[in-house]
């Protein structure tokens, strides 16, 4: 997507060789025009998949989910991160490991947003170990349902999520591939 690696080349920082800091459209002030546009590519790419619902982890990755269950006329349902378990039989849970916050969450999903006859498509704000994107995968498939497809704003393509994910054989797009971060440094992959 040819406007989002622009805005990345323009306002995006490289924190180190590992963290991408997008805060000016995309983490912390939100440019709903652009997320819009996101939504008109995620449509696009998934529009024969047969999905049924899309899920996002919060908080940064509400913003395009929304705007893509909007275009494709979809519910939307939005995966908790809880500090600790929920010991009643209601929820799914997974834990999952952040490698940018070095802290371990319990990602949560209602049994009343999921069916197993749903085809789900998972979007994510960043592509990096594949963790937060592996733990929505072990959700939907405890709920018997099935993952349509993944869909990612940022994959960080020198890190280990995207290859973990293709191996698994799960239909991958993402909007921007970054190949490397460096000192005033952002490359793409294509
Ligand atoms: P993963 O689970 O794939 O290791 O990391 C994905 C999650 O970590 C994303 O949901 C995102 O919130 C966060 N994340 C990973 N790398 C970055 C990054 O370079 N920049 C920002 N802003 N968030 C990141």
């Amino acid at each position: 997507m040819k406007e989002l690696k622009d805005r990345i080349l323009k306002h995006g920082t490289a924190l180190n060789e590992t963290v991408l800091k997008v805060d000016t459209f995309l983490n912390h002030q939100v440019d709903a025009k652009l997320m819009y546009e996101m939504g008109s590519y995620f449509k696009e790419y998934f529009k024969n998949h047969g999905i049924t619902r899309i899920m996002t982890i919060e908080s940064s990755g509400i913003a395009p989910t929304a705007m893509t269950a909007l275009q494709m006329g979809l519910p939307m349902v939005t995966l908790k991160k809880q500090k600790s378990k929920i010991l009643n039989g209601d929820v799914y849970q997974t834990t999952v490991h952040s490698f940018t916050k070095v802290m371990d969450y319990e990602l949560t999903l209602s049994k009343n947003y999921i069916n197993k006859d749903d085809r789900v498509l998972i979007i994510d704000d960043f592509l990096a170990h594949g963790e937060a994107a592996l733990g929505a995968i072990r959700l939907v498939e405890e709920a018997g349902a099935t993952v349509a497809g993944i869909g990612i704003v940022i994959e960080k393509s020198f890190q280990a999520g995207r290859s973990k994910l293709d191996e698994m054989g799960y239909d991958v797009y993402s909007l921007a591939r970054v190949s490397k971060l460096g000192k005033d440094l952002i490359e793409f992959l294509d």
